[in-house]
C-alpha cells in the first residue's frame, strides 16, 4: 500500500513543480524577494466567516482569497485574551503588545515607534486611509501614541507632528471643533497639505500631501451610500504616493466590518466585506503592474463569533449564527501576494506581521 502512494506523491510533486516553472506571471522568482512598497489591508473584526459569508454571496467571486499565501494570525493582547482595536493595531502597527484601549505605548506607556514613522524615516512616502474617523483606534495605531484611544482631539493633533503625505477618512471635526479651540485644518494648509471634504474634490488631487476629511466624524455604511469611497480613496492615494521613488507604506481599513459585528447583522458584514475586498482588488490590480509591491490582507481580530450553521453556494445565502456581540478570540486569516509575500505563512502572532514588514522594507525597526 505504501509504494503507490510515494509514487502518486512524486508524479504530483514533479507536476506542481513544472506548473510553477512553467507560469511566466510567478512573481515569486528567487531575488524578486524585496518589495519597494506594502499596502497594509485591514477588515477590522474580519474573521474567515466574515470573508465566508461575503464569499458566498459574491459566489466565489472574491479577490483576497486569490492571495497565493495564507496565514493565521494570533490577537490577544497584553492585558486580555481578547484584543480590541487599539492594542491589535497597536500590535501590527509597532509590533509591541499592550493594554486594550492604549494606543502606539507599551503597557507602561512607553511611546512605541510605528512602521509607517520607520519608513517615514527612511524617506517612503506614508498614507492612512479608513471608512471610520482617521482618528479611530485602527488608523490611529499608525500614527499616535496615547494612552486611550478615545483621546481623538489629541490623536488628530499627532497627525501634525508627523510627515504623513496623504490621509483619508472620516473625523473633520476632530481636527475643527475642538476642546482647545484649535483649528488644526489651518494647521494642516500651512504645511502644504490640500485639506478637502468630498469626493470629487478629493479625485482632483494629482500631486502634493492630501488631507481628505470627508466627514464630520464616520462614513456612512455602504449600504447607507457610502459608494465608492473606500476603492476611490484607495486608488488615489496609491496614486499619489508612488511618486516617490524611494516607494511608499500605506495602511487601509475596511473599519465596519466590525460594526456589523457588533450589531449581530450578517448583512451589514457582507456588504462591508464585499466593499473592502474591492478596495484590495485595487490593492493587488496595482501590484500586479506594479511588480514591487507587497499586499497584506488581514484582520485585528474577529468580532461577532460568527459561524455559518448553514447557507447554500448556488443561491448565494449564507446562514449567520453569532456567539457573542463582541470580539473574540479566534485567529484570523492573513492574505498576501507580491515580493516578499511568502514570508507570511503558517501560525503567527500579530506582532510578526510588524517585524516581517519592517525587515522587508529595510527599515531597521525594532521596539523590543
Ligand atoms: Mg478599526
Ligand atoms: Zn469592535
Amino acid at each position: 500500500m505504501k509504494k503507490p502512494i510515494l509514487v502518486l506523491f512524486i508524479a504530483f510533486a514533479i507536476l506542481t513543480n513544472v506548473k510553477a516553472d512553467n507560469n511566466p506571471a510567478d512573481r515569486h522568482k528567487p531575488g524578486k524577494n524585496q518589495p519597494k512598497n506594502v499596502i497594509l489591508l485591514i477588515g477590522d473584526g474580519m474573521g474567515l466567516s466574515h470573508m465566508y459569508a461575503a464569499y458566498t454571496v459574491a459566489k466565489d467571486n472574491i479577490r483576497m482569497v486569490q492571495c497565493p499565501n495564507i496565514a493565521l494570525v494570533t490577537t490577544f493582547s497584553d492585558s486580555n485574551y481578547i484584543t480590541d482595536s487599539a492594542a491589535a493595531g497597536t500590535a501590527i502597527a509597532t509590533g509591541t503588545k499592550t493594554t486594550n484601549g492604549m494606543i502606539g505605548m507599551k503597557p507602561d506607556k512607553t511611546p512605541v515607534k510605528s512602521v509607517l514613522k520607520y519608513a517615514e524615516d527612511k524617506g517612503l512616502a506614508t498614507g492612512l486611509v479608513a471608512t471610520s474617523s482617521i482618528t479611530h483606534a485602527t488608523p490611529a495605531s499608525f500614527i499616535a501614541n496615547v494612552e486611550s484611544r478615545k483621546m481623538l482631539e489629541e490623536i488628530a493633533r499627532q497627525f501634525l507632528e508627523t510627515d504623513i503625505d496623504v490621509f483619508i477618512g472620516g473625523g473633520y471635526d476632530n481636527f475643527t471643533s475642538r476642546k482647545d479651540k484649535l483649528n488644526l485644518v489651518d494647521s494642516l494648509l500651512v504645511r502644504d497639505y490640500t485639506v478637502v471634504r468630498s469626493i470629487p474634490e478629493m479625485m482632483e488631487v494629482n500631486d502634493g500631501k492630501l488631507a481628505a476629511l470627508l466627514y464630520p466624524e464616520h462614513a456612512p455604511k455602504i449600504s447607507e451610500g457610502r459608494g465608492d469611497m473606500l476603492s476611490l480613496a484607495t486608488s488615489k492615494a496609491i496614486e499619489l504616493l508612488s511618486k516617490n521613488k524611494k516607494g511608499f507604506f500605506l495602511m487601509v481599513e475596511g473599519s465596519q466590518i466590525d460594526w456589523g459585528g457588533h450589531d449581530n447583522n450578517l448583512d451589514y458584514i457582507i456588504s462591508e466585506t464585499l466593499d473592502f475586498d474591492k478596495a484590495c482588488a485595487v490593492a493587488l490590480d496595482f501590484a500586479a503592474r506594479d511588480g514591487e509591491t507587497l499586499v497584506i490582507i488581514t484582520a485585528d481580530h474577529e468580532t461577532g463569533g460568527l459561524s455559518i450553521p448553514g447557507g447554500d453556494l448556488k443561491a448565494g445565502k449564507p446562514e449567520g449564527k453569532f456567539s457573542t456581540g463582541d470580539h473574540s478570540a479566534i485567529p484570523v486569516p492573513l492574505y498576501s501576494d507580491g515580493p516578499g509575500s511568502d514570508q507570511f505563512h503558517g501560525f503567527i502572532d500579530n506582532t510578526d506581521i510588524f517585524r516581517t514588514m519592517v525587515n522587508l522594507l529595510r527599515l531597521g525597526g525594532e521596539n523590543e
